[in-house]
């Protein structure tokens, strides 16, 4: 079983549009048989929104433990407040109250209260989703407003993802990772067998890549690059390109930018769908996109 992530060092530059024409190109491909396909980017889920998944199972995430008080037991002697440091801890009008959302769970209140009237509780921080697409399998989660922890929620939906493609005797599962190169990012890279990372040409996009191939070389990952809207500035790709020459970077693909995209985006469908390669041919993006498949599957399964 091969692992493919598909990454960018920054949100919109069409790493989920290049996500859902794989999972296309991958029905209709052998050996890739059966995908599983695992949306990563858990703060800001969106490959469902191509897929169309039918959810079949729903599980919570609980992230951090936080303090939770028992009025009953409280005299209110300010004890906790004075040691919370991350300002959790409020007092109302001679009542002290706990700001759930603003608790790292250090469990310093807990210890300190003399009438043990702070308790420490798990929390539901999101939740995870396994779901039917016509695609295959997509594992995919929604963390909470505010919550943090989505490193572990990553660590989970990829653990998800392995344990049904174990079942099904999958061959590929295709990760939609986190943008930046935060703590979800690190925790999607562990163990993938190659990613791909998805830039544009632009003078973020260029910086964020080099962060993130820095990152994913620290990690040991074997990279390769696309350059997705190549064509709307061709100094800055061909800046990205000679960076990849000096580090050894293979460039497996060169999108240009079209419109149909957008509009076919709008409409809420994927560039590419299974059965529907016909449609490739209408889109000029589309036909680079599955140049750029070829190239990938052919590295993942030589
Ligand atoms: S230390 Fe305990 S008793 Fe004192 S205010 Fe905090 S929760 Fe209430
Ligand atoms: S657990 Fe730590 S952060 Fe949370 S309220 Fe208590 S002292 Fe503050």
């Amino acid at each position: 079983m091969k692992e493919l992530l598909v990454i960018s060092g920054k949100g919109g530059t069409g790493k989920t549009t290049i996500v859902g024409a794989f999972a296309g190109l991958a029905k209709d491909s052998f050996p890739c048989k059966t995908t599983v396909l695992v949306d990563c980017d858990v703060d800001a889920a969106d490959l469902h929104l191509i897929l169309k998944p039918n959810v079949r199972e729903t599980n919570e995430f609980f992230g951090l433990r936080r303090a939770t008080l028992d009025s009953a037991k409280c005299n209110n002697c300010g004890a906790c407040r004075k040691v919370c440091r991350f300002d959790a801890i409020a007092e109302h009008e001679g009542h002290i109250k706990i700001e759930s959302i603003s608790c790292e769970g250090c469990a310093v209140c807990f210890h300190i209260c003399p009438n043990q009237a702070i308790s420490m509780k798990d929390v539901i921080a999101g939740r995870w989703f396994v779901s039917d697409t016509v695609y295959g399998p997509l594992v995919h989660a929604k963390l909470g407003v505010a919550e943090e922890n989505s490193g572990k929620l990553v660590m989970e939906v990829r653990r998800e993802a392995r344990r049904i493609a174990e079942t099904l005797e999958s061959s590929l599962i295709i990760c939609d990772g986190p943008p930046g190169i935060g703590c979800p990012v690190i925790s999607s890279m562990s163990d993938v067998d190659l990613a791909l990372i998805v830039t544009e040409p632009t003078v973020a996009g260029i910086h964020d890549m080099e962060r993130l191939y820095t990152l994913a070389d620290g990690f040991g990952v074997e990279v390769v690059l696309c350059i997705n809207k190549y064509d709307l500035d061709y100094r800055i790709s061909a800046d990205i390109e000679e960076f990849c020459r000096t580090h050894n970077i293979d460039v497996a693909g060169r999108v240009p930018f079209d419109e149909e995209v957008v509009k076919t985006l709008a409409r809420g469908e994927p560039i590419i769908s299974p059965g529907h390669t016909s449609r490739v041919s209408q889109i000029t993006a589309a036909k680079a996109i599955e140049q750029l498949w070829a190239e990938i599957s052919s590295r993942l399964f030589v």
